[in-house]
């Protein structure tokens, strides 16, 4: 069972510590403490996936090319990606994390969230921390895999948390970060924090309240709710509550829809929307051979953008009546690239996909065949987090304006926060 709503929850977010190289040490121990990264090769333009900590201490990071990482760390060792075998040791990961609670939302390869307000409290000896305690522990005696984990009472704070924790380590071992922020102290524990830390606050926004001058969380908070929903709307609206350490979004167990997409990443970012919008078009027709194929109709189309900074938006509609049609995924489809993408800035992925999936019925004889219209509709999370080289894109930004903050107000400033250390164990 979720937990009733108005209810105070405990939610853990666990995220595993450099994961691909954490599979890769286990593999090979003697890449154990040495600088590497998992990825393609610099002579084919490949990325880091994910780098050992001792490598970051040299400055590299996820998503960065490889030629460039091996520059700043020129003992660099690279270690081809696997990815299904990281599949299979992640679903060990989460069989065991739903041997705690089946209530669970897999956010990524590596990360989740477990509401455990059922288990704590109420007379016995568990609290959201000993719990966390358990999983990190079961997570290294079991699987020899090292997490990190944020608790609190809501998703938003929780994964901030973990993010905190992480980024106050720099030993060039693994974080093994543990952060509890107790209920009731969710805003003084976000206050000191960048507001780039929200989720939903990407470069663009942080640039818009830079000139705000706002740029703590704590600066967002007391900021006129009022005001910022008259400048940024709906999202003004969730920004305000963010602020304050408010987020109702619930642990969704699993993805009820399953969902068909296809997505373009780009050689070179676009800002010609006849580029992207022939691309939609290709996508749209995709997608409803896909549909046809299966026998299937959809109710939900949705559009994913990702900047060139990587950070992603998304807008869905929900069409008035299911359709496996090629013209009425482009129109629903067009409509909200229109929405979205507004100022020309560079794209760098375009996808377009559909959820809500039935079989298809036959078509009775006075059934109409009209295209059904779309009713565009705001979804609620206005930037979807899915990519890893994303959040450590996130987590990057996170440390550096960390370092800054620690830099110009020492170190307290940065510990700041209701349970401000973290456990190593
Ligand atoms: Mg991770």
């Amino acid at each position: 069972m979720a937990s009733p709503p108005g209810a105070t929850r405990t939610i853990i977010h666990v995220d595993l510590d450099a994961f691909y190289c954490a599979v890769e040490e286990k593999r090979d121990p003697s890449l154990r403490g040495t600088a590497f990264a998992v990825g393609g090769r610099a002579d084919e333009r490949g990325v880091v996936a994910s780098c050992s900590y001792a490598a970051r201490r040299s400055g590299v990071r996820s998503a960065m090319a490889m030629g460039m990482a091996q520059r700043l760390c020129p003992h660099l060792i690279v270690v081809p990606t696997r990815h299904s075998h990281y599949r299979a040791v992640s679903g060990g990961v989460m069989a065991l994390l739903r041997s705690i609670t089946p209530q669970l939302e897999q956010l990524s390869i590596d990360e989740a969230f477990l509401d455990v307000t059922e288990l704590v409290g109420d007379g016995n000896e568990v609290t959201g921390r000993s719990l966390a305690l358990e999983i990190q522990r079961r997570v290294w005696d079991e699987l020899e895999l090292s997490c990190s984990l944020g608790v609190a009472s809501n998703k938003m704070v929780a994964k901030i948390a973990t993010d905190c924790g992480k980024a106050t380590v720099s030993t060039g071992q693994s974080p093994r970060a543990l952060c509890v922020v107790e209920a009731g102290t969710e805003a003084d524990f976000l206050a000191p924090l960048p507001v780039s830390a929200l989720w939903g606050v990407g470069p663009k926004l942080e640039a818009k309240l830079k000139e705000l001058r706002i740029e703590t969380i704590g600066d967002l908070a007391h900021w006129d709710e009022r005001d910022l929903a008259h400048r940024f709307g709906k999202h003004g609206v969730d920004l305000a509550k963010h602020a304050r350490g408010i987020d109702r979004r619930e642990v969704v167990t699993e993805r009820e829809t399953k969902s068909i997409s296809s997505e373009t990443t780009f050689l070179q970012d676009v800002s010609e929307w006849e580029t992207l919008h022939a691309t939609l078009l290709e996508q749209a027709q995709s997608v409803s051979f896909q549909l046809k194929k299966q026998k299937l109709q959809a109710s939900t189309v949705k559009l994913k953008i990702r900047w060139s900074d990587f950070s992603f938006s998304t807008r869905q509609t929900t069409l008035l009546s299911s359709t496996d049609a090629a013209p009425a995924i482009e129109a629903a489809a067009t409509t909200l690239l229109s929405k979205l993408w507004i100022g020309g800035e560079p794209v760098r992925l375009l996808g377009v996909g559909v959820s809500g999936l039935s079989l298809v019925r036959q078509l009775g004889l006075f059934d109409s065949v009209d295209e059904p219209e779309a009713v565009p509709e705001e979804i609620e999370e206005p930037e979807e987090i899915e990519l890893d080289s994303y959040m450590d894109e996130r987590r990057q930004r996170l440390q550096e304006t960390l370092s800054l903050l620690e830099a110009r107000f020492g170190s307290a400033m940065v510990h700041l926060g209701a349970h401000p250390k973290h456990e190593s164990h």
